[in-house]
């Protein structure tokens, strides 16, 4: 990461101030010589009409325009020949070829018409030929050519230095970028190697430390979700480290129990086969309980695993209920509680059947177990587009207000002692609301101590993968 923002700094800072540098020298480089081409052309046409007004053509001697030609060739330190419509070379500046006749593509063409101007980047001069016409009215006769050789040395010395300047001007600068990306790059990347730092940490097991990192927004962020993660994390490991020592005690007691029962008659002697009996009895009931903790535990390590485990089918719910209240009956009936089922509709809905029989039934269990002598349970199904709805409601000793954010936790029982005549392993609730849980439903409950308690479950018509 630190190369990549060292590198991209780098190449932000750098790049504009190449372009720039280019484009400037470049600019100078057209300007100039496009300036010094329109000048000369303004020279050219100057000359030729003074060639033409002075009648050079029929003497080349005249000393004013000579002097002149001179002149400015000194000026833009070049060369200016005048050649007539012969190819006779009437001057020369430099004073070596007057006389002589000159062949020259330039010159001829020029003759025809066709002004050239030609730069020799190399050798560092522009060539530029200029037609001398004599227009009349009707007429308009090339008297000649002149041909200007001038250099564009200044130009490119000028050019020169310039893109010298540009060189020092851009080292200096590549530096100072390189050196502040250097250090930006550091101070860019340090929260990003801490936060490293600190996940690594917490990979070698102090789980107990916070994440502590400074610096930008985002990287608090980050350290402060991995804080909520952690704690998470922590709180799934409490429950996870209580949920194996409440299994390992409840499963303990049963055992213990067995224990000192069989421990007593063979302390005896003598024992009569009514005790025997009788303490069989009481070993039987809690070889029961042990079973019924060992298949609620079953039931909820199932549950915990993951959707897919769903077998979902379409079924009615109506006749869902109407079994599981059937398999109640007995129980109600031998507690004499009155069991009402209320349908206000026949329902069909996606559902994993096992898994929802599961969940009601330990509802309507709990209502005819938590329920006071000649009480009533009632069970409605109702539904709408969306959903259907499953209340459980009952005339039972209800549940202590601060009791009810615990219920659904696993082993949590209100009263351990009723719980446990009833045969409560405290697993039920738990089991049911991860039933739920499974079909993107809910459950709540509303409960009034010594007044009865209803439980009321929203399940998704369709189910919800
Ligand atoms: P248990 O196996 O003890 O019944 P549950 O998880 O099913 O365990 O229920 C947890 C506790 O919630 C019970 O021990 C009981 O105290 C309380 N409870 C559950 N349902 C009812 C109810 N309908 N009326 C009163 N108390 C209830």
């Amino acid at each position: 990461m630190r190369v990549h923002s060292l590198f991209a700094l780098f190449l932000i800072g750098i790049l504009p101030i190449l372009f720039f540098a280019w484009e400037m020298l470049n600019t100078y480089d057209t300007t100039a010589f496009e300036q010094r081409k329109n000048d000369l052309q303004s020279q050219g046409s100057s000359m030729a009409n003074l060639l033409l007004t002075s009648g050079y053509f029929s003497d080349p001697t005249i000393e004013e325009v000579n002097t002149e030609l001179l002149r400015t060739a000194n000026i833009y330190d070049g060369r200016i020949l005048v050649v007539d419509n012969k190819l006779n070379i009437l001057k020369d500046t430099y004073g070596i070829e007057d006389g002589n006749i000159i062949i020259s593509e330039d010159v001829i063409k020029c003759l025809g018409g066709v002004n050239s101007i030609r730069q020799d980047k190399e050798n560092n001069f522009v060539e530029m030929t200029v037609p001398i016409t004599r227009t009349t009215t009707t007429t308009k006769e090339v008297m000649g050519v002149i041909l200007m050789n001038f250099s564009t040395k200044n130009i490119n010395t000028i050019s020169a230095i310039l893109s010298q300047k540009a060189n020092v001007l851009f080292l200096t600068t590549a530096i100072l970028i390189f050196v502040y990306a250097f250090f930006y790059s550091g101070v860019f990347t340090k929260p990003f190697i801490n936060l490293k730092k600190a996940i690594g940490h917490l990979t070698e097991g102090y789980m107990d430390e916070e994440v502590k990192v400074d610096g930008f927004y985002e990287v608090k962020q980050i350290s402060n979700s991995l804080n909520q993660m952690l704690l998470r994390i922590k709180n799934l490991e409490r429950s996870r480290q209580e949920f194996v020592s409440n299994v390992s005690h409840e499963l303990k007691t049963p055992i213990t129990s067995i224990k000192v029962l069989a421990d007593s008659l063979i302390m005896q002697e003598n024992v009569p086969p009514e005790l025997y009996r009788e303490f069989l009895v009481d070993i039987t009931e809690e070889i029961e309980r042990e079973n019924k903790i060992i298949n609620d535990l079953l039931s909820l390590v199932k549950l915990d695993k993951t959707a897919s485990e769903m077998n979902i089918t379409s079924i009615k719910i109506n006749d869902l209920l109407e079994l599981v209240l059937k398999r109640l009956r007995p129980i109600a009936k031998k507690n004499n509680i009155e069991l009402i089922y209320e349908s206000f509709r026949p329902v069909i809905a996606e559902v994993d059947e096992v898994k929802l029989s599961l969940a009601l039934s330990n509802l309507i269990e709990n209502a005819i177990k938590y329920n006071v002598e000649d009480g009533w349970v009632r069970v409605s199904l109702n539904a709408d587009h969306k959903y259907f709805y499953v209340k459980v409601a009952d005339s039972g000793i209800g549940i202590p207000e601060d009791a009810q954010d615990f219920i659904f936790d696993r082993f949590y029982r209100v009263d351990k002692a009723r719980s446990r005549g009833t045969g409560g392993t405290g697993l039920g609730l738990s089991i049911t609301k991860n039933a739920i849980h499974m079909h993107k439903g809910a459950i709540k409950v509303y409960s009034k101590e010594n007044e009865g308690t209803t439980f009321t479950v929203r399940v998704p018509i369709n189910y919800i993968a």
